[in-house]
């Protein structure tokens, strides 16, 4: 069945529900359940996550090593200079390594690796305390050192030392919450109260990060800090939160004032307009995503109603014009980032693995700031798609970035000079007990479909939920509910936009009919019992769709997609090439499942035609515009999930096939 879907997310309100009534209105604030309260233990990403934690970070841990990054602490702290290992902001990817490191040990505790990493936290806190004012920055200390924080003639565009000192800020608030060590975290506030001195409104210093990133870091070191006030006597100086938030505040809202800044980053850096006064996603897409995540954040946190008007209408934005299929992030290469509103070309598509991250930690702020089912679906899809394409199934090769239309030359790397995209995902996947269930008082909301337990307290009562699921092979999804005594709360279930069907929704057997739903969640109140059983049915069909008829490069063309995945043609799998294939608008699909195949997929088959150089001549042959005589052949044609590519032989891929009308 064809069926006409926009491009991006299938579930797309209409613009005028620009939910400006529901800001008046209070909103629905969720809370993480913290990757501590979450044991995923799930067919699809159990495996996937133990080879992250065992292979991928000591894998990038090794060669940023070798490429002399934790050397560069180690000579700022004998007062070396120049020769810095690696470009600026390998700082930062360190303190994402660290991060995405923190939270797999909160899932799963691993001495060897707690141990590695205070090691390489032990170097960083010497670097600091080398310096009187707890400023660590090394390729500035060893290249520019008069050029802290980009002034004095320096650039912070460039330098990233904002940048970097918001993933050391990250860092820090992870490694505490995950070990309860506070090491690290002395380190992240001893420059966090530093920049608070320097930056601000007059007379301080007008400077936003070149690189933004440390909005969100801010909101979250103000968050700490206001949850466990306590920690503050761990720290070296007097510790005022408020002044985090102030100064994630100014960032935000001087982004685009260059008053006494003798730099305009322009568009590329989202500093030519003010930001409540930009109406679409625009620039370097890492950059964008993660000064909207850390909007979507600061809103959360402070009610502003500009910063959530700003949020949803980049959002808006984002998803509707500006993102693939997959979830890509990003059409042009020659600056990282986004094309006009549907300008996405699909052999030239950038999609950088940074960008699909950085989207995914906007739409996951914004599920906690508006309680909206369509969020999740958005981080849905990258965890799915856009970010996961983003290491190989053994877990030691990368992509940067991610076209949709592949002619054999676009093969993953085992590292690259520029090493942006594996912590990013790391940081991003780590994070993925975290985001299956969130909380308001007296609901509960699961927001992903992973196998998994969570503790949780509801209403002043302690609940076991229990998820089993070979989702998204199989749409069954079933949810045990174990409080310790009966009790009212609330359970909200995301059901997706990509459905295209109403899924089958029972409790104890009993159908729900026509499920209250609210902002795309089945809305579930009653006096829950231990032994109560919630099963979801979402309809897993195979099924080509076609782009929003805006997108050139998509036309006469479908995709293909199966719940949550969606598919994508490989060579080694259709004969060596892919691009000669048509698929029928109408074609039926079978599902296979191949547990054999790229670690366990279901693989979808189905009728193709395919336009080839006669061999023989013994085939009917048609007449293409170019007059070049080709033969049509009847072939089978089959699909992998997209993430699993370039997982075998290199050759071509494709996304976006031909189709034609039977
Ligand atoms: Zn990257």
């Amino acid at each position: 069945m064809k069926k006409l879907f926009n491009s991006f997310i299938a579930l797309i309100l209409p613009a005028s529900i620009v939910l400006a009534q529901e800001i008046s209105e209070p909103l629905h604030r969720l809370t993480t359940v913290p990757i501590s309260q979450v044991t995923i233990d799930d067919p699809f990403w159990s495996p996937k996550l133990e080879v992250w934690q065992q292979v991928t970070l000591q894998d990038c841990f090794s060669k940023f090593d070798r490429d002399g990054a934790f050397t560069n602490f180690d000579r700022v702290r004998l007062g070396e200079t120049g020769d810095h290992g690696g470009p600026p902001w390998y700082d930062g990817l360190i303190y994402e390594m660290i991060r995405a490191s923190a939270d797999f040990l909160a899932a799963h505790p691993d001495p060897e690796l707690e141990k590695q990493v205070d090691g390489y936290i032990d170097r960083i806190a010497a670097a600091a305390n080398r310096s009187p004012d707890g400023y660590i920055e090394t390729w500035t200390e060893l290249m520019a050192p008069n050029h802290r924080w980009g002034l004095n003639g320096g650039d912070d565009l460039w330098q990233h030392d904002l940048y970097n000192a918001g993933a050391l800020i990250d860092a820090g608030v992870h490694w505490y919450r995950a070990t309860g060590r506070t090491d690290l975290l002395r380190v992240a506030v001893g420059m966090a109260d530093d920049l608070c001195e320097k930056m601000g409104p007059p007379p301080k210093v007008n400077q936003v990060p070149g690189h933004p990133l440390g909005e969100e870091a801010l909101v979250n070191l103000y968050l700490l800090f206001r949850e466990q006030p306590q920690l503050k006597a761990q720290m070296r100086g007097r510790v005022d939160e408020e002044d985090y938030l102030k100064l994630a505040e100014f960032w935000i809202d001087d982004r685009g004032n260059h008053r006494g800044r003798s730099l305009n980053w322009g568009s590329y850096a989202q500093d030519d307009l003010p930001v409540f006064e930009q109406q679409e996603m625009e620039g370097h897409a890492v950059r964008d995503g993660l000064l909207c995540a850390g909007l979507a954040a600061a809103g959360n946190v402070t009610g502003r109603a500009d910063y959530l008007t700003t949020a949803q209408r980049l959002w808006d934005n984002m998803v509707q014009c500006k993102m693939y299929v997959t979830g890509g992030l990003g059409a042009l290469p020659n600056i990282e980032g986004f094309g006009a509103d549907y300008y996405l070309p699909n052999q030239t598509a950038y999609c950088e693995i940074c960008a699909a991250a950085a989207g995914g930690f906007f739409d996951r702020n914004m599920n906690l700031t508006f309680a909206d089912a369509r969020y999740a679906d958005a981080l849905e899809r990258e965890l799915f798609n856009g970010a996961l394409v983003g290491v190989s199934l053994k877990g030691d090769r990368y992509f940067y970035d991610n076209p949709l239309e592949v002619d054999g030359e676009h093969e993953r790397w085992s590292w690259n000079p520029c090493p942006c995209c594996p912590p990013m995902f790391l940081k991003l996947m780590s994070g993925l007990p975290g985001y299956i269930y969130a909380q308001e008082p007296g609901a509960v909301y699961v927001n992903q479909f992973i196998s998994s337990h969570a503790t949780l307290t509801i209403n002043n009562t302690h609940v076991n939920l229990r998820q089993t699921t070979r989702y998204p092979w199989d749409g069954r999804i079933k949810l045990s509910v174990e409080p310790g005594q009966a009790a009212d709360f609330t359970i909200y279930i995301r059901w997706p936009g990509w459905c295209a069907r109403a899924p089958r929704l029972t409790v104890n057997g009993r159908a729900v009919e026509n499920p209250e739903a609210i902002h795309g969640y089945a809305r579930l109140q009653r006096t829950w019992r231990t032994g109560d059983v919630v099963e979801l049915s979402l309809p897993m069909t195979a099924q080509c769709f076609q782009a929003n008829p805006k997108v050139e490069s998509d036309l006469g063309r479908v995709a293909i997609r199966r719940g949550p995945l969606v598919y994508c043609l490989e060579a080694v799998d259709n004969g060596g090439h892919v691009r000669n294939l048509s698929i029928p608008r109408r074609g039926k699909f079978q599902v296979l499942w191949r547990p054999d195949l790229l670690g366990g997929v279901d693989i979808i088959k189905g009728q193709a035609v395919s336009l080839e150089q006669p061999s023989d001549g013994s085939n009917a042959a048609l007449n293409l515009p170019s007059s070049k005589t080709i033969v049509r052949k009847n072939v089978r044609f089959t699909a992998v999930p997209y993430y699993a590519q370039d997982n075998r032989q290199p050759g071509e891929m494709e996304v976006w096939v031909a189709e034609y009308d039977d």
